[in-house]
C-alpha cells in the first residue's frame, strides 16, 4: 500500500500534464465525432487492423512479411490523406466555428406529421418524392451531394421542394430530427437483382441508402401515387397516412428515444 503514495511522489502530476491529457482526449473525441456516420469509420477500422497485424508480425519476428508491411505502411500515409480528404477538409473548415457544447440540442418535435401530410398530398397529386430520415448514423456524406437548406420541416416547404417545376425537386430530401438538412441529394442505388421491375431509380435509391445506413426512407411514386417506406434494405409499399405515421414513429422514435422501449413491428420485405 505504501507504493501508491510513493508512485505519486516519484512522478508528480502537474497542471500542465492534466491539460496535456485533457487536450489529447478532446482531440480524439472531436476526431471520433467527425468520423461518426461516415465511411471513415470503416477505413479507420481497417488501418487499426493493419497496424495490429504489423505489431503481431514484429512480435514474432517474421522478417519477410515485416519488410513488405513496413514498405506498404510508408505509403499508407499518402493513402490516408487521399481517403480522408473530405473529412480533413471538413475538419479544417470546422475549426473555429464549432462550439464546445455542440449544435442540434433542439429536438422540438419530430416533424413526422409534416412529412406524412406532405407525402399523402404529393401522392394524391402523383408527384414523386424521396425523404430520408436520419437515425443513429450520420448522413453528412449524402447531404454534401445536395443543396443545403437547414430549415425546420414544414408541410409547405416539403410540398414546394418536390414541385416538379423547381430545381430542388430532383433527388432526395434529408431530414435530421426536425430539420431538413438538404434537398436534391444523390443517393446510392441498390444493386439487389431480385427487385420488382416496377421499382425504378427513386425506389432503388431509397432501398440503397437504407442498405448502407440505418436511415428510414419515405418514397412517393409519381407513377402509381403510392407511398412506400424503406428500412434496412427492405421496402414496404402502399401506406396510407395513419399507417405511415405509425410506422415512422415505431422505426425512428422507437429506436432513438428510450432505449428500453419496444421498437415496434418491422415492415416485411416486398415480394419481388
Ligand atoms: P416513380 O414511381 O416515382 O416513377 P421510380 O422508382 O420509377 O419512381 P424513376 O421514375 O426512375 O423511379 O424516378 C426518377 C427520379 O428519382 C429522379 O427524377 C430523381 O428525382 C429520383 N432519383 C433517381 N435516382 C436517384 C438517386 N440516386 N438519388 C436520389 N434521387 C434519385
Ligand atoms: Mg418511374
Amino acid at each position: 500500500m505504501d507504493s501508491i503514495p510513493g508512485f505519486f511522489q516519484s512522478t508528480p502530476v502537474s497542471v500542465r500534464d492534466l491539460v496535456d491529457v485533457a487536450l489529447v482526449a478532446y482531440i480524439l473525441y472531436r476526431f471520433l465525432l467527425l468520423m461518426k456516420g461516415t465511411r471513415g469509420v470503416q477505413m479507420t477500422f481497417g488501418i487499426v487492423v493493419l497496424l495490429g497485424f504489423y505489431w503481431v508480425i514484429r512480435f514474432y519476428n517474421l522478417t519477410a512479411v515485416e519488410w513488405l508491411l513496413s514498405n506498404i505502411l510508408t505509403y499508407i500515409v499518402f493513402a490516408i490523406i487521399v481517403l480522408y480528404q473530405s473529412e480533413i477538409r471538413r475538419a479544417l473548415a470546422g475549426i473555429g466555428k464549432t462550439s464546445i457544447w455542440g449544435r442540434n440540442q433542439d429536438r422540438g418535435g419530430s416533424g413526422f406529421d409534416e412529412i406524412v401530410q406532405a407525402s399523402t398530398n404529393l401522392a394524391s397529386r402523383r408527384i414523386g418524392a424521396l425523404i430520408i430520415i436520419e437515425r443513429e448514423i450520420g448522413l453528412r456524406n449524402y447531404v454534401e451531394s445536395g443543396i443545403t437548406l437547414d430549415a425546420v420541416i414544414t408541410y409547405d416547404l416539403l410540398v414546394t421542394i418536390f414541385n416538379p417545376n423547381t430545381p430542388l425537386h430532383d433527388g432526395a430530401v434529408i431530414v435530421q430530427k426536425n430539420r431538413i438538412l438538404a434537398a436534391g441529394c444523390f443517393l446510392p442505388l441498390t444493386l439487389d437483382p431480385h427487385l420488382s421491375n416496377e421499382l425504378g431509380t427513386r425506389h432503388r435509391a431509397a432501398i440503397g441508402i437504407t442498405e448502407e445506413t440505418d436511415a428510414v426512407a419515405v418514397v412517393v411514386s409519381e407513377e402509381t401515387g403510392t407511398i412506400s417506406l424503406a428500412i434496412g434494405g427492405n421496402i414496404t409499399r402502399n401506406y396510407d397516412g395513419p399507417g405511415l405515421r405509425a410506422a415512422l414513429s415505431a422505426a425512428v422514435e422507437g429506436k432513438t428515444e428510450g432505449r428500453d422501449s419496444d421498437p415496434g413491428p418491422k415492415p416485411r420485405r416486398e415480394a419481388p
